[in-house]
């Protein structure tokens, strides 16, 4: 991390330790993500697509039903409630497809927060309705123009722009990655989707897709102690294996530091951040959350990944077996249940962590099938 920010990195970082242990403030955020976002989601069984796939009994953790229409709202409302407890006025956030963008400026506009979000020139024109929804919210939207113009160039914007307004801004980070304390922070923040899971239901595998690892490790986390539960983590696979063509940080990085964290990550021979591709904006991230690698180097979690074309085959499936509208990161989990599922129908209940709804990809799946 860049020397300036060390400092606001250990206040944040005690502010955490405190806030962490006093029940008013977890009060006050359980009763926002319930009076606000729709907590607890449903536990859905989803009969229809265990049918179709020949596989164990499947359950859907609808992170999709949040307000905001994804899991990323539950960190946005812990983080903004600790920044108003530090005394910032000011948020700021990265984003790639929006989607954290418009839960970071939702949740400003609930807090009378003042908010700025960096988001790559690239996806500011691919994501033209999140821009507006975020300017409706009252969020200044700033277009990265650097490097390859999408979300890992957006969050060095942010957190360069936070080095310079460190006092009253506090910068929200979307998901498990970057400097200590966020992984860990944000892992608390989303271990509500597991702790909800394990409320109704005692599975014998969890599954969830990973970008930067935070519907995961917040379906995770619950469970990691319980040896009997297997844990899988699906990420994009794109194209396929070759350079350039992915996002398969855990299987098919290195070690190395981005962003502040030491983790697996997509580099080139000399120790460059790799180019990166997958179907869908919020897996394409050439690093992943430093905990992942910890449970892929422990043997806790196993992770797995899935192709573009396999993901969209599955996005197709739910709507059509379900009538539910997945997000394309969610697709990649059902994906993997429709390729491992068929011929073991005794081994459920398995749990699916649905991330998010789907409409914001509705236009790109019409382009990639020649229909728009
Ligand atoms: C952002 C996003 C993801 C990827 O982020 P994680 O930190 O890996 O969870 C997955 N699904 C949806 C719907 C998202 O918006």
């Amino acid at each position: 991390m860049p020397e300036t920010l060390v400092l606001a990195l250990q206040q944040l970082t005690e502010a955490y330790v405190k806030v962490r242990q006093d029940k008013s403030f977890w009060q006050q955020l359980g009763e926002l993500l319930s009076s606000y976002s729709g907590r607890p989601t449903p536990l859905y069984r989803a009969r229809r697509l265990q049918a179709e796939v020949g596989g164990p009994e499947i359950w859907l953790k609808r992170e999709d039903l949040n307000h905001t229409g994804s899991h990323k709202i539950n960190n946005c409302l812990g983080q903004a409630l600790l920044a108003q407890r530090l005394g910032k006025s000011t948020i700021l956030a990265e984003t790639g497809a929006g989607q954290h963008g418009v839960a970071t400026a939702t949740v400003c506009a609930l807090l009378n927060m003042k908010c700025r979000v960096y988001m790559g020139a690239e996806d500011v024109r691919r994501q033209a309705l999140n821009v507006s929804r975020m300017r409706l919210l009252g969020a200044e939207v700033v277009s990265v123009e650097s490097g390859s113009r999408t979300l890992k160039d957006a969050t060095n914007e942010a957190m360069r722009a936070w080095v310079g307004q460190v006092d009253e801004a506090h910068y929200i980070l979307g998901s498990v990655v970057g400097p200590h304390p966020y992984p860990w922070m944000v892992r608390d923040f989303q271990a509500v989707i597991g702790h909800e899971i394990a409320e109704r239901i005692v599975p014998r595998l969890v599954v969830a897709c990973v970008g930067g690892g935070s519907n995961a490790a917040g379906a995770f986390a619950h469970f990691v102690p319980h040896k009997e539960v297997r844990l899988v983590g699906v990420e994009a696979g794109g194209h396929g294996m070759e350079a350039g063509q992915h996002c398969a940080s855990l299987g098919l990085g290195r070690p190395g530091i981005l962003h502040g964290a030491l983790t697996y990550l997509l580099q080139d021979p000399s120790g460059q951040v790799a180019d990166t591709h997958s179907i869908s904006a919020g897996l394409d991230y050439p690093g992943v959350g430093p905990e992942h690698s910890s449970w892929l180097a422990s043997g806790r979690v196993e992770y797995a990944s899935v192709s573009d074309a396999q993901a969209l085959d599955a996005f197709e499936l739910l709507c059509r077996t379900e009538g539910i509208v997945p997000a394309l990161e969610s697709a990649h989990a059902l994906a993997w249940y429709v390729r491992e599922g068929p011929g073991q129908p005794e081994a459920g209940p398995w749990v699916l962590c649905l991330s998010g709804r789907g409409d914001k990809d509705v236009e790109e799946v019409l382009r990639l099938r020649g229909l728009a």
